[in-house]
């Protein structure tokens, strides 16, 4: 697909590895500057910088269960480049918890640790990202939930109602951001070959999960990064508030 990136400057979140790996390449490809953003590993995320096409790209550290990391992200990106364009939310944690298997106590630290990820994070994030661009004049958010925020999650339910409040959060910021010409997606992936899903595509579970779709196979991180930029370029404003579905027809609504 053809994408032109020149002179944009993109924050990907989660972009040491997966999804958001094979995003920021995406994007680097096609001429913008990114931000590889990571929380522990340092050395990935070195790597992933070093295999970026162009030049001018940088490196940042952020836990995104943080409400000042989430800030500092935000403000070291602007340092670095002058400006963000884009900003992709796609760090996230996928922790099972299971109401049959926990103690209260562990119920209650993987929702809290989920939701500060998975939905506190990008609403921060968001936050900050829209303060400069309602300054500059614009810009796009892409927010990555999951198919489980419609399918449902029975054995990580914090999960499923992370995803299914960054849907409602992603929504609301379509219509409140509009009128300061930002625009606001949400792409929803099912299953992806990364780390998050290896665990179960490489378990005796693989083969059914890979047969929820009648391709026969999970998405490969690419596939999902090609959306994003699709979502990113110019001639998709009026897709703002939409939520797109990546799933290989694994999970159909209308
Ligand atoms: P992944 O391979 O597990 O990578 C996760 C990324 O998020 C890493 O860069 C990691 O950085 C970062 N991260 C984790 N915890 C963080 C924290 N507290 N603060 C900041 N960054 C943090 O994940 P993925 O499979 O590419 O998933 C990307 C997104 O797609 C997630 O939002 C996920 O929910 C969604 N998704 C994935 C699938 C799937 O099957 N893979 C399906 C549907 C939706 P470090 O390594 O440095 O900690």
């Amino acid at each position: 697909m053809k994408f032109n990136f020149s002179g944009k400057s993109v924050l990907v979140t989660g972009s040491s590895r997966g999804i958001g790996f094979a995003t920021a390449e995406l994007f680097a490809e096609h001429g913008a500057k990114v931000a590889i953003h990571y929380n522990r590993d340092k050395q990935k995320a070195e790597k992933a910088l070093q295999q970026l096409s162009g030049s001018g790209h940088v490196i940042i550290q952020a836990d995104l269960a943080s409400s000042d990391d989430a800030q500092t992200l935000i403000d070291n990106t602007i340092k670095a480049f002058g400006k963000i364009d884009i900003l992709v939310n796609n760090a996230g944690i996928y922790e099972d918890n299971d109401i049959s298997e926990l103690t209260y106590q562990q119920w209650q630290d993987v929702w809290q640790h989920t939701l500060s990820v998975n939905l506190y994070g990008p609403a921060n994030t968001s936050f900050c990202a829209a303060q400069h661009m309602m300054k500059v004049g614009g810009g796009k958010i892409i927010n990555i939930s999951s198919r489980g925020a419609f399918r449902g999650e029975p054995t990580a339910p914090a999960y499923g109602a992370s995803k299914a409040g960054l849907n409602s959060m992603s929504q609301s910021m379509a219509v409140a951001l509009a009128p300061h010409n930002i625009f606001v997606y949400v792409v929803a992936p099912g299953f992806v070959e990364t780390d998050m899903a290896a665990h179960l595509l490489d378990s005796p579970k693989g083969d059914s999960i890979r047969e929820q779709s009648p391709l026969n196979r999970v998405a490969k991180p690419v596939e999902v990064a090609t959306t994003i930029a699709f979502l990113a370029s110019e001639g998709s404003e009026y897709l703002t508030g939409g939520i797109v579905d990546v799933n290989g027809a694994s999970y159909l609504r209308s």
